[in-house]
């Protein structure tokens, strides 16, 4: 426990923050009869409440964000150092640490070439957004506008990203939302939409075209999509979807975005989500991973046929991307985002995940043969969802309490897990995963270990 806190000033703390911290998707009625939780530190995968009590934290700061674990010196270093040179200049200049990340970044994307950098996954897809209308008001007469969403998929908080929320309660009472933002179904083969085929995939990816086909290509700019569904309940695409996606966008000239916020820097085993599948997306958006939550950075890259776009005119004043993002100026990020890649190739941490991944899924297929209710395990390297279902054969999901119990028991037992966000009615019954990149084996067992006891506990 962090030894600058005395326990008379955490009492204080913890009344300073009930008085006055209005918590993020929080119902504060709840703070009425028990203490706000307050984190004080955090060591590798470890981390400690005001209380003292201990965790291993099995989803990276909550939101699958501390990449490379707690209590990174060289990155708060690195951050140190560049504060007290030089901590913030607007980004229509650059920066050291800002041109040596973007180098470094498109090292790791074949096909790629630039970096606009902001400070959120929800303002890095916006970004997108902005720059599809922008490519079709120049190039398509305003027509080519709308961007295509996938249903469970999730790309924000902005009144823009919610717009581009599949899941829909998210949006309720923030409406109206702004036009120009459509639908296309999911590809969940558990949940078999498209019945028992073999090329499920294919089929799935057919649904978009359908939708695209009925919109009316000549009015759809970029199609939006998690390379892994997150948030949403883990859901990686089968077999043939990718290379189909893939095709469709071509042959309709939709421009592909991957939002990687989630996927990005690691976390699958790869670099990036897409490129365990061989995908050439136009746009990539990322955040959490960048700088493991040492800095708020978020990216948005883009290829040079995207770029080309914004400057094929100089003789228009409107011809250029016309935005900015004040804290995409603050060099604290890249600082950060330089030294957080440097640790993860120094400490060949995607060879870990992919690893560690295997252990993890293996660990959970295991509790799936003494755990009737797991009806489903699926992910990629450190990211890894287990769907409870109260009957294998009607894959009826649990009730959301139930998880809920689940994660609760875990957390009193000292581990953090997630489970899907509470926004998906009848669909809030997967167990989510994604530990550090660092996880050992022994982390693992001991996080399974805890929902293999959370599981009894609940379910028999
Ligand atoms: N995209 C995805 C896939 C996400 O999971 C999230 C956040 N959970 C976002 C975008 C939004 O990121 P932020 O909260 O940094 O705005």
């Amino acid at each position: 426990m962090n030894s600058l806190v005395q326990p008379n000033d955490i009492r204080d703390v913890i009344e300073a923050d009930r008085a006055h911290v209005w918590h993020h998707l929080t119902q504060h009625k709840t703070f009425e009869t028990v203490d706000p939780r307050i984190f004080v530190e955090g060591r590798g995968m470890r981390v400690w409440d005001a209380t003292g009590k201990e965790y291993l934290d099995a989803v990276s700061g909550g939101v699958w964000t501390v990449n490379v674990g707690f209590g990174r010196e060289s990155i708060a270093n690195a951050v140190r150092d560049q504060l007290v040179k030089l901590n913030y200049f607007a980004n229509s200049a650059g920066s050291i640490p800002g041109a040596l990340f973007a180098r470094k970044l498109i090292d790791k994307m074949p096909g790629m070439s630039r970096v606009y950098y902001s400070n959120s996954g929800s303002e890095a897809n916006e970004k997108v957004f902005k720059m599809v209308r922008q490519i079709a008001h120049r190039h398509y007469g305003g027509q080519k506008y709308k961007i295509l969403y996938r249903e469970r998929d999730y790309h924000g908080t902005t009144i823009g990203t919610l717009a581009a929320a599949g899941q829909p309660e998210r949006r309720e009472q923030y409406g109206p939302m702004p036009p120009g933002f459509v639908e296309v179904p999911h590809c969940l083969e558990y949940r078999g939409q498209y019945g028992d085929i073999a090329n499920y995939g294919e089929r799935a990816a057919q649904a978009i075209e359908d939708v695209i086909l009925r919109e009316g290509p000549e009015t759809i700019g970029a199609l939006c999509l998690e390379p892994i569904t997150a948030g949403g309940g883990v859901i990686v695409p089968p077999a043939g979807y990718w290379e189909t996606v893939q095709d469709i966008c071509r042959r309709y000239d939709i421009l592909l975005h991957i939002d990687e916020v989630v996927c990005g820097v690691g976390r699958t085993g790869k670099w990036f989500g897409y490129q365990n599948f061989g995908i050439e997306p136009d746009f990539v958006t990322m955040a959490k991973g960048v700088a493991s939550g040492y800095a708020a950075i978020s990216c948005t890259v883009t290829n040079e046929k995207v770029f080309n776009l914004f400057k094929d005119d100089p003789s228009d004043p409107l011809s250029f991307f016309r935005d900015i993002s004040t804290f995409g100026g603050c060099v604290a990020g890249p600082a950060a985002a330089l030294e957080n890649m440097r640790i993860i190739e120094d400490e060949n941490l995607l060879e870990n995940t992919t690893l560690m991944g295997e252990r993890l899924r293996a660990n959970l297929w295991e509790l799936q043969t003494r755990h009737e209710v797991i009806g489903d395990v699926r992910g990629a390297g450190l990211f890894c969802g287990a769907e409870l279902v109260s009957n294998r054969q009607t894959k009826e999901p649990v009730e959301e309490k139930q998880v809920q119990a689940v994660v609760a028991a875990c957390l009193a037992n000292g581990v953090i897990i997630g489970a899907t966000n509470r926004s998906l009615p009848g669909l809030n019954n997967t167990l989510c995963f994604s530990p550090a990149l660092i996880a050992s084996a022994s982390d693992i067992d001991e996080v399974t270990g805890a929902v293999d006891t959370a599981l009894t506990k609940v379910f028999g």
